[in-house]
């Protein structure tokens, strides 16, 4: 699968199917992303392979064990990482431009749901993670 930023200079692919999906609606992925909630993909590290930009890509620690890194020219979320999941990579469905091999299985967090955007699958809702 591949992704990229909406500047189009940070570009990279997943070289193999993502692990898992969800759609997490915690405080800080809703403004990271400027969204309700953000799907991800988690992909192994290993398998992430980037094509160009990365020197282009900042961290920024939302919580102490938690980096998310984005493209400094346009903001774009490029992926989030766990340090207890150290070899994830959980990228955002929604900067890929092909197809995601999964679809989101859950939605997690929605004890931080905002209250205008209402949940309308049958996908299991945890309250925290998974
Ligand atoms: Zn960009
Ligand atoms: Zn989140």
């Amino acid at each position: 699968m591949y992704a990229s930023c909406l500047c189009g200079q940070v570009k990279l692919v997943i070289k193999t199917a993502f692990i898992s999906s969800s759609i997490c609606h915690c405080q800080q992925c809703q403004k990271s992303h400027g969204a309700a909630s953000a799907a991800y993909g988690v992909a192994l590290k290993s398998e992430v392979e980037w094509l160009s930009g990365k020197k282009r890509v900042r961290k920024f620690a939302s919580s102490e064990r938690v980096r998310r890194g984005f493209c400094k020219d346009c903001g774009t979320n490029i992926y989030f990482y766990h340090k207890d999941h150290p070899n994830h990579l959980d990228i955002p469905l929604a900067i890929l431009d092909t197809k995601p091999n999964l679809t989101p299985q859950c939605h997690i967090f929605v004890d931080s749901k905002v209250g205008w955007d209402p949940i309308l699958d049958d996908l299991p809702q945890h309250a925290q993670s998974c």
